[in-house]
């Protein structure tokens, strides 16, 4: 059975689906999710992330998390952690740079927070040889000093999503007709933890929310609080987002995210406010991808690299520095918000 098969199935039997619902059954449903059935990164798959772009990615990451490591005087053992890790090439990137820092790699209990097992199967391969641990939910983090990192991860989390109407809102809903999978809306409610969004929004507006977030901030952040670490939370949005921003990417192109359930990958912008708000411990200022790279050296990095390579290679790595940093690619578009201890200091790329 297809999985549009199945969903459209479901919606018979039940009614209009929430797209939280819609969302999780696309990209986890067991047999058929996108992320449970394919590794869909790098040039020859859906899309490209920034450590699949270029390794100075992950070693930056991994030089940030590390001089906080050092700046907390080097808490021993210590969770490394990393969420929705992907193929695992930002840990194994982190890992590598890192090992210029005496004693982190040996401190590090590498933990990655991985819901597919497709995935945890591609992680296992790329981090052969190092002690990994996998969790599928970071409340069974272990209660120790919590390095992590989040690249996107939270993209990746259901969102709801919900028009305004008066003073209630209608939640956006994905039904039926003659077969095929539609958006509409439900009735005008109340919607007491939408309040603040009164204030910014006007009759037809839409916005999104994710609770799925807030638990797994919560998590690390209690950790961060009360025996130290820091997080770096990477990702598409802003603070505070209005506008439907659900979207399919297929073989590199946008595609409708009813089209073709499962197979494309289906992420919305994250709005880091939502986050905040949810962390048990300070949090950093939100800082645009190119200058927290740029503050930790990667144009430096960069032209170490390119004096060991031919023509190629340069123009494709310096097209990738490009790609990381400037404005007009991934460098304004992504933003880092950290989190770290009340009595520390925002890690090195995010201080104010
Ligand atoms: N960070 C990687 C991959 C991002 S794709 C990179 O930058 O290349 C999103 C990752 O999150 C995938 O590994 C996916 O399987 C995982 N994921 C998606 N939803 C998840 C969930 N609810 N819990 C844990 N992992 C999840």
């Amino acid at each position: 059975m297809s999985l549009k098969a199945h969903i459209a199935g479901q919606i018979a039997a039940d009614g209009p689906m929430r797209i939280d619902t819609y969302m999780t059954t696309c990209l986890l449903h067991p047999t058929l999710g996108y992320y449970t059935t394919r590794t869909p990164f790098g040039q020859a798959g859906d899309f490209i992330t920034a450590p699949e772009i270029s390794q100075m990615f992950g070693e930056m990451i991994g030089l940030s998390l590390a001089q906080c490591w050092l700046d907390q005087g080097r808490p021993t053992p210590f969770s490394l952690v990393e969420f929705g890790p992907g193929r695992g090439t930002l840990m194994a990137d982190m890992l590598r740079a890192t090992r210029q820092v005496p004693g982190f790699v040996e401190a590090a209990q590498v933990t990655l927070v991985e819901a597919s097992p497709a995935m945890q199967e591609a992680q296992r391969i790329t981090l052969e040889g190092y002690d990994i641990q996998w969790r599928a939910d970071a409340a069974l983090l272990p209660d120790q000093p919590t390095f992590a990192i989040a690249n996107e991860f939270f993209d990746a989390l259901p969102i709801r999503q919900y028009v305004r109407d008066g003073a209630g809102w209608r939640e956006r809903q994905v039904g039926l007709e003659e077969g095929d999978l539609m958006f509409g809306l439900g009735p005008a409610q109340p919607q007491p933890a939408l309040k603040d969004r009164l204030e910014d929004t006007r009759d037809g507006d839409l916005i999104e929310e994710r609770s799925s977030a807030a638990p797994v901030i919560t998590a690390l952040g209690e950790r961060i609080a009360a025996h130290g670490g820091a997080a770096l939370i990477i990702d598409y949005g802003d603070w505070r987002s209005v506008g439907d921003t659900l979207q399919a990417v297929r073989d590199h192109e946008p595609v409708d995210p009813l089209q073709d359930p499962g197979k494309a990958d289906l992420t919305a912008h994250v709005d880091f406010e939502a986050l905040a708000m949810a962390a048990p411990c300070a949090f950093s200022r939100l800082t645009a991808q190119g200058l927290f790279l740029e503050r930790l050296g990667i144009t430096a990095r960069a032209q170490q690299l390119a004096q060991s390579m031919g023509d190629a290679a340069l123009d494709q790595h310096v097209a990738a520095h490009r790609r990381l940093t400037h404005p007009a690619e991934m460098g304004n578009l992504f933003k880092v918000l950290a989190l770290y201890p009340s009595d520390g200091a925002p890690p090195p790329g995010t201080e104010p």
